[in-house]
């Protein structure tokens, strides 16, 4: 062994910097391979968990510290894997550090290195890991004397069985301790504990399901998929196919091929609590290979699920945004469906978006990366439509099933929630023995209170938002802190007790159904009647057995849920999402509507579709009920170029709050007058907007600023927002965050 060179190693600590750390590697260890590893490391006055990235080549300083422990037998990461995050860590301005924290599940960090020893705690041996002791008998089955009947029986089921849980015995013989020692001790069972993995699909039965056989359209798709795949090199695919057209199929079949090669998959997907369907679509073709990652599972699920994966005991992940960080191996495709959803990216905290990284993480694994939607994002069409993605097909629902028919309906002057053409529909649907969905993204009875005196409304005290009226509940809600009074109350400006109520809810919705169609079976999904844990999955069911005529709900219900029984989809204030102050409000709208319009008629009956707006003039609107993705895409476009937005612009948004408003104010203007600075110094080219109220200009007790970066070359804004991260003093009391939000990854 070397002893020339001390070794030196980089560490990364999960704490607010943006730098990593030297440490020197005790002699013991000089030959340990040691990246993706763990490490506890003295820092300043304390002992922290870092990470160790790799070794460090040159010279060091001698004053280095040496590493106190490796807290890990295995690395938690591949050398790819540590790439991939490096660069996250760049590309969004965060520390990387933190990138690694947020990358482990929060199970494994529950484990405290304290008085871990330097062969360290092992993966398996946080307090998180779940055990189970089952026994099996020691000696061959003769009759035994002196023992009670309970001993008796305990043993006769120990000896018939293989390794039988202690949790079996005790569900059938109640509590046993005493007989199971007794035995034990007689040399006639033995006990072992042994590992077990939390499965939150256990109690989902799946048949086994084999391929389909493909329409032209899928097969074409897919044979450039496999085509693609047989490389062995990154490919990046846009599977564009409208809702019903086979994506899920395509899917399945090239994860097959996958798996065939001795590779794995990722599957992202964006909410898995709403899609039961697609998991269960999942195990069916392949079984319990299959690791789930989503928002739903406990720490220790989660935990275990990620050692599956880690261990290679999973070859295919399906989950949320975060699964882009699961500690896949290997990784032949990644998949991410519905690629245009919002809730790809994180909000808080690290802010990436799982659909980009989904190709650098493609890239630095040389894989296939497969985005698919009805309703792409108008940047991967326009990525397509330059050549940096392959845009895949799909113009036809399977099996011939036609599109349904969508009816606009105007509601001016109409007074009630459910319009003219809307409520005959639905009666006549009823009546044919056949099922519903009615679609407004707004919950709780009314979404505003006003004054009937002096048109005060009921605001939040510590947002900027109306407080919206949750009649069941009794109470005004705000729907972003969860501040909550008793209702309908008081005037807080005159004390009048006669409130108004404006905009109505989903809860106003099922309430107006009900006087209505008094004898139809009424459901309504969102997030009040979806608390508890498997809820979703339960109102689901009732849609599938026919034990519900009518589904109401807010944009839950719009996601890849597949109602053979639906002919009738009803959607009220379609405009609703055109309102949001984002230059994506066409779009998300556009999507939204084409989403829930998709819902109808894909079981063998044809769909009908009514579409209840205000002003049906708006091109999202009018598109979206003609199908018609191809001219929206064209006016969209044209909208962004002349808006300068991407994808002919690369835009970063600077967030400053604070709870007290003045210091918030003068720390934004500052932080605009460096920018300006550094960019005459520079010589870039980026226009700088504001500072400007946030569009929720308080949010949870903090005033909120905002200054919005835009630049016609990525890395104009890349050298500003780097100088500026550097030459900025943070100041303590002002909360800064960073969205960079990219156009393509390519
Ligand atoms: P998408 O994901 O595009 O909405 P799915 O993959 O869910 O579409 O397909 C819609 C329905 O058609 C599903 O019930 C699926 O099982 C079925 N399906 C898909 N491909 C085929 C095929 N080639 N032949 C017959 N049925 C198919
Ligand atoms: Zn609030």
């Amino acid at each position: 062994m070397s002893t020339r060179h001390p070794r030196i190693i980089e560490v990364a600590i999960p704490l607010r910097l943006d730098r990593t750390f030297h440490y020197r590697v005790p002699s013991e260890m000089e030959r340990q391979d040691l990246a993706g590893r763990r490490a506890l490391v003295p820092f300043g006055r304390r002992r922290l968990t870092g990470y160790i990235l790799g070794d460090v080549r040159e010279t060091p300083p001698q004053e280095l510290k040496e590493i106190a422990a490796v807290l890990d037998p295995e690395p938690l990461w591949t050398d790819n894997e540590l790439e991939f995050f490096r660069w996250v860590a760049s590309y969004y301005l965060h520390p990387l550090g933190d990138v690694l924290k947020t990358a482990l599940p929060a199970g494994i960090n529950i484990q405290t290195p304290k008085g871990a020893e330097r062969d360290g705690t092992s993966l398996s041996g946080g307090k998180t890991v779940k055990t189970e002791v089952v026994f099996h008998a020691a000696a061959p089955g003769e009759p035994v004397p002196h023992l009670g009947s309970k001993a008796a029986a305990i043993l006769e089921v120990i000896r018939e069985g293989e390794d039988v849980p202690a949790a079996h015995l005790r569900r059938r013989f109640g509590q046993c301790s005493p007989q199971l020692r007794r035995l034990a001790e007689l040399g006639l069972v033995t006990g072992t504990t042994r590992e077990v993995y939390r499965n939150p699909f256990s109690d989902m039965m799946v048949e086994q399901d084999a391929p389909r056989i493909l329409s032209t359209h899928q097969q074409a798709a897919l044979d450039a998929v496999y085509a693609a795949l047989d490389r062995h090199s990154f490919a990046p695919f846009l599977l564009n196919g409208v809702t019903g057209s086979g994506k899920t199929e395509v899917y399945l079949q090239a994860i097959a091929r996958t798996l065939e090669q001795d590779k794995n998959a990722l599957v992202l997907v964006p909410e898995i609590a709403l899609t039961p369907q697609l998991v269960r679509r999942f195990l069916a073709r392949f079984g319990h290979c299959i690791a789930v990652l989503h928002s739903g599972l406990s720490d220790g699920e989660r935990y275990d699920e990620w050692r599956r994966i880690r261990r290679g005991q999973a070859r295919i992940v399906i989950g949320a945004r975060s699964a882009i960080f699961a500690p896949l191996a290997g990784i032949g495709i990644i998949i991410v469906d519905e690629e245009h959803e919002a809730s790809f990216k994180q909000g808080d905290g690290l802010r990436y978006n799982a659909r980009d990284l989904a190709l650098v993480r493609g890239r630095l694994e040389r894989a296939v990366v497969l985005l698919g939607s009805a309703t792409p994002l108008i940047t991967s069409m326009f990525a397509a439509q330059q050549g940096k993605m392959v845009l895949l097909n799909l113009p036809e629902r399977v099996e011939q099933r036609p599109m349904p028919a969508v009816e606009l309906a105007s509601m001016k002057g109409v007074a009630t929630a459910i319009g003219p053409l809307l409520a005959p529909a639905l009666e006549a649907t009823l009546a044919a023995g056949e099922q519903a969905i009615i679609f407004l993204n707004r919950r709780g009875f009314a979404t505003y209170l006003i004054c009937a005196e002096c048109d005060t409304p009921l605001t939040c005290p510590n947002c900027s938002v109306s407080l919206t009226y949750h009649r069941q509940r009794g109470q005004s809600v705000c729907h972003y802190c969860d501040y909550a009074i008793p209702a309908p109350g008081t005037c807080p400006a005159c004390g009048c007790h006669e409130l108004k109520e404006l905009g109505a809810g989903t809860e106003r919705l099922e309430h107006d159904l009900r006087q209505l169609l008094p004898q139809a079976r009424l459901l309504r999904m969102d997030s009040d009647t979806t608390g508890g844990k498997g809820s979703h999955g339960r109102l689901l069911a009732r849609m599938f057995d026919g034990s519900a005529d009518i589904l109401v709900g807010t944009q839950m219900i719009a996601k890849g849920h597949d109602f053979p029984g639906v002919t009738l989809v009803g959607v009220v204030n379609a405009e609703a999402s055109l309102s949001m102050p984002d230059f994506r409000a066409a779009e998300r709208t556009f999507q939204l509507l084409s989403q829930v319009i998709g819902r109808a008629g894909r079981g063998d009956a044809p769909g009908r579709v009514v579409v209840q707006a205000q002003s049906s003039d708006h091109y999202a609107i009018r598109h979206a009920v003609r199908h018609d993705a191809d001219a929206f895409y064209r006016q969209e476009l044209e909208f962004r170029r002349e808006a300068g937005y991407p994808p002919f612009s690369f835009l970063a948004c600077l967030g400053f709050s604070g709870t007290a408003e003045k210091p918030v104010e003068e720390h934004a203007e500052t932080m605009a007058r460096l920018l300006m600075q550094l960019k005459r110094e520079r010589g870039l080219r980026v226009e700088i907007l504001g500072p400007a109220p946030a569009p929720l200009y308080r949010l949870r007790g903090r005033f909120r600023r905002q200054i919005l970066l835009k630049a016609p070359a990525r890395n104009d804004l890349r050298r500003l927002l780097v100088a500026w991260q550097h030459g900025r003093k943070p100041v303590s009391a002002i909360r800064e965050t960073i969205d960079i939000d990219p156009v393509d990854m390519m």
